[in-house]
């Protein structure tokens, strides 16, 4: 019973392959727990008519789903071409220039989005385009102009991504767009704002100001996906601290710093983003192949379980869902992956943080709990009963394999902890008495085949008895 909930929460980006209401409701059943909406993408009115879509389907299947609203960030971009699609063969000269207007592009030269980067260029750097697909050599520059050599050359079609290798373009991570886009965020409600390619954690704080300045509560993620984000483990720690979730956003990441460094950095930032009591997304290029197939490569299998026993809490899809052939049996074949990864015993097993003092009450309540959770023979479930998602967020900090159910009558907490591994929310009507919060929740976790007579489970709740709503005690329980 218990075996068959997944831990680990699947992000599908939404787009033209999702837009049709069937599809939707069909990869939401396939088990998606968040939901991003791409800002790079589409014009406001789109995202309006998604989310609409989403919260009724949400409501008609009962359901908790996270909104992502994902900001586009300062992408650098050429511009585009005369043919819409140039090839560049190697040796060629390749000219970036300011001066040249859109659909002006060519064989020897193309317009570019970024005023700074003449300055920001030098001799020898190599810029990269397409995700890395196409290689230019810097020769010299000018005011307006960069002079390249192709050194990996290649079709090349209008408004490709540009990054130079090793980081250290300076554009900020906030745009006019974006700002613009904060507003979108905040009136269609999203849950969760993602900020690309901030530098520190200065660019989070910013973030934060703007979105609560448009009036919402959305929680921050910060996309990792410049080298200046991971130059130092003090740069990471406080760009960490400064946001609610991080995402290894291994796509400009991986281009920026090259594919080999990914490999550590994914764990690192895995590893120190639960231990500082935050969330960590894994995204990109996760299930590739299944753009256009019904089925994953091997290597896909085991990237996505990999990240699984890195002790990620997501993992994301993108173009797989947003503009991909096969969504919905993407989702379940992720779905799958993921279950097969979790029944490793090494994903079960916690240091408990015991040789670490405790910030707070509600941390060392959580903490304790986990331990007796994890350390008593036989228990099913840890059930959090109507008190703050920042318990279930804290347990769920633990490593463990039982599932964590959050119960709230809160539908904001129940989206936030979509997207918290191994928390499963439920939604009860609080009209009832706080006495008989306990024995209502184990009748409708009874009700659902979630518990049975019998089960031993940790309950965390509210302790109202001291009148001071942030005091939570838990109690160690037998089904009846
Ligand atoms: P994007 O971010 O999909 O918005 O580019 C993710 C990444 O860079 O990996
Ligand atoms: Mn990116």
């Amino acid at each position: 019973m218990m075996n068959s909930i997944r831990r680990t929460k699947i992000i599908s980006t939404l787009g033209p392959s999702t837009d049709n209401e069937n599809i939707l409701r069909k990869i939401i059943r396939s088990g998606v727990n968040v939901l991003r909406l791409n800002f790079s993408h589409g014009i406001a009115q789109d995202h309006i008519n998604r989310v609409n879509r989403i919260r009724l389907i949400e409501k008609e299947l009962n359901c908790s789903i996270a909104l992502i609203g994902d900001l586009q960030g300062p992408k650098i971009r050429i511009s585009s071409f005369k043919e819409k699609k140039i090839f560049l063969k190697n040796g060629d000269n390749f000219l970036l220039d300011l001066n040249i207007p859109k659909n002006k592009g060519n064989e020897n030269s193309v317009g570019i989005n970024y005023i700074n980067l003449p300055n920001e260029v030098f001799h020898n750097d190599i810029l990269l385009l397409d995700d890395g697909k196409i290689q230019l050599k810097v020769i010299k520059t000018n005011n307006t102009k960069v002079f390249t050599k192709v050194i990996i050359g290649g079709y090349l079609s209008d408004n490709k991504g540009l990054n130079k290798l090793g980081g250290g373009l300076s554009a900020s991570a906030l745009t006019k767009k974006d700002k613009e886009d904060i507003k979108l965020a905040a009136m269609i409600n999203v849950d969760y704002l993602a900020v690309s390619f901030p530098r520190s954690a200065l660019d989070l704080k910013k973030a934060r100001l703007l979105i609560r300045k448009a009036g919402s509560k959305a929680k921050i993620i910060a996309k990792i996906e410049r080298a200046e984000a991971i130059s130092s483990d003090q740069i990471m720690k406080d760009i960490i601290l400064e946001s609610d979730a991080i995402m290894i956003a291994r796509g400009d990441l991986g281009v920026e710093i090259g594919d080999h460094q990914l490999i550590g950095i994914q764990k690192k930032l895995i590893k120190m983003t639960r231990k500082l009591n935050r969330i960590a997304i894994t995204a990109t290029q996760m299930m590739e192949s299944m753009i256009i197939n019904p089925f994953p490569t091997r290597a896909e299998v085991m990237d996505v379980a990999n990240s699984v026993l890195d002790g990620t809490d997501a993992v994301m899809l993108s173009a797989e869902t947003a503009s991909g052939n096969f969504p919905e049996i993407t989702i379940q074949t992720m779905s799958k992956i993921c279950i097969g990864a979790e029944k490793l015993p090494c994903v079960n097993i916690s240091k408990h943080r015991l040789n670490e003092k405790f910030d707070n009450i509600s941390e060392t309540i959580s903490m304790s709990a986990m331990y007796s959770a994890n350390h008593l023979k036989n228990v099913s479930a840890v059930v959090i009963i109507l008190t703050s998602n920042e318990i279930a967020l804290l347990t769920s900090r633990i490593t463990s394999g039982l599932p964590i159910f959050y119960i709230s009558d809160s539908f904001r907490k129940l989206r936030l902890s979509a997207l918290y591994r191994g928390v499963v929310p439920i939604y009860l009507d609080n009209k009832l008495k706080n006495k008989y919060a306990t024995n209502t929740t184990i009748q409708l976790l009874k009700d659902k085949k979630l518990l049975k007579k019998n089960n031993t489970i940790i309950v965390i709740k509210n302790n109202k008895k001291y009148n001071f709503p942030l005091v939570n005690s838990y109690k160690i329980l037998n089904v009846k």
